[in-house]
């Protein structure tokens, strides 16, 4: 990881009080109406320099905060803050494409992303294509591809994809790249180092780090390409509250520490269930076998929390699902990124993923508890199983 910048800066109080009174808390700017001192400084007032106000949607001390916090921890040099993760995924394709335009997604993406282009192509005339994130060469890129979307490793079933090799393809054919990197949260990717032009963030996951707020991060480190999502931004209307937005800067600075604690007990979990007979495969893209492992290897610095495990064929969903009912500890319920392990049933046919397995697959996200004793929790909801 070669990003400039080291973790006390994300630490240290970022402009936060003054005169006689100065704290290491933040207060929450909160606005509809922003004043002027007279009527010069009100037409004068530029809505696009991030250093003035105009109006509360355009942002408040808070929500500045917490974007230059964001843009620094992963090497950008702009923030836009929107009210989900969703929200900063479909902002970016609105922003970037228009009609006769084309797009190519990987199988494996976040399932909604894939929704909002197939909105897109039904709606407004943008080209879609799928691609395998695992065989580039199978990629065919056009003169109206304007998009390369990357997720890595792809939402549920883990693969790994070769980010620079993506980005040189794309950029070679002069498309721009974007990825939803919320798996490895600013932490254990250098998205921009090798090869990205936006990325995107839901904050909604370990950055804020209770199960509490909805937020998503589009960072890039091009004015022009900042410029063109800013307006469409704007025209949508889209803000995020100061109240959340200070939610997530008082988590901020514990987030790495957590991301690596939760990393490594993760591991365990992971080795257990690899271990286990029910289990015919793990997903999890630190483990020899896993889909793009020596990418992984190469590119990232850690994991996060959240792998998935594929049963031996014979084993049914109902047994998976009773199984997931015994569990105490591990709660059912999407998303992830708080302090409580969670699990996900997903079955095959709803994923796009270009690999199939014949088992059927559960997500794990790993919390905050003792590894022994989510060990132990799986153990015993698994007794079912044997
Ligand atoms: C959760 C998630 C999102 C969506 O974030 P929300 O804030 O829940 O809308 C997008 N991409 C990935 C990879 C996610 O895990």
């Amino acid at each position: 990881m070669n990003k400039k910048y080291s973790w006390s800066q994300v630490v240290q109080p970022d402009g936060i009080g003054s005169g006689n009174f100065t704290s290491l808390a933040g207060s929450v700017e909160r606005a509809s109406t922003v004043t002027f001192s007279n009527v010069k400084s009100l037409r004068t007032r530029n809505w696009q320099d991030k250093s003035q106000y105009s109006y509360g949607l355009l942002g408040t001390p808070t929500t500045r905060r917490l974007e230059r916090k964001l843009a620094l921890i992963e090497g950008g040099q702009q923030c836009i803050l929107l009210p989900s993760g969703l929200a900063a995924i479909s902002l970016v394709l609105l922003a970037l494409l228009k009609s006769g335009d084309r797009v190519l997604l990987p199988h494996n993406t976040y399932e909604p992303a894939s929704e909002v282009a197939r909105f897109m192509q039904a709606n407004y005339g943008v080209e879609l294509a799928f691609y395998d994130p695992l065989d580039i060469l199978s990629i065919l890129m056009t003169a109206n591809t304007k998009l390369l979307w990357v997720e890595t490793p792809g939402s549920v079933t883990m693969e790994v994809s070769d980010l620079p090799a993506l980005a040189n393809l794309a950029h070679k054919n002069n498309a721009l790249v974007a990825i939803d990197a919320t798996w490895a949260a600013g932490i254990a990717l250098d998205v921009f180092a090798l090869g990205a032009d936006i990325s995107i963030q839901a904050l909604t996951k370990y950055q804020s780090g209770g199960s509490d707020v909805m937020m998503g991060s589009i960072v890039t480190r091009d004015d022009v390409i900042n410029l063109m999502l800013l307006e469409t931004h704007v025209r949508l209307g889209l803000g995020v509250s100061p109240e959340d937005c200070n939610i997530v800067l008082r988590s901020l600075p514990h987030y790495k520490l957590r991301y690596q604690a939760q990393d490594l007990a993760a591991r365990e979990v992971a080795t257990w269930l690899s271990k286990h007979p029910s289990v015919m495969q793990l997903l999890h893209p630190a483990f020899l076998g896993s889909p793009g492992h020596e990418v992984w290897q190469r590119d990232f610095t850690g994991a996060a929390s959240l792998f998935s495990v594929v049963f031996q064929p014979y084993i049914t969903q109902l047994q998976i699902d009773a199984c997931l009912d015994e569990m105490k500890l591990f709660r059912i319920g999407y998303s992830w990124g708080g302090a409580v392990s969670l699990v996900v049933p997903f079955e095959m046919n709803q994923l796009h993923a270009h690999h199939s397995y014949k088992g059927h697959l559960v997500r794990f996200y790993v919390g905050l508890e003792d590894a022994v004793d989510l060990i132990e929790d799986i153990n015993q909801s698994f007794k079912s199983l044997m």
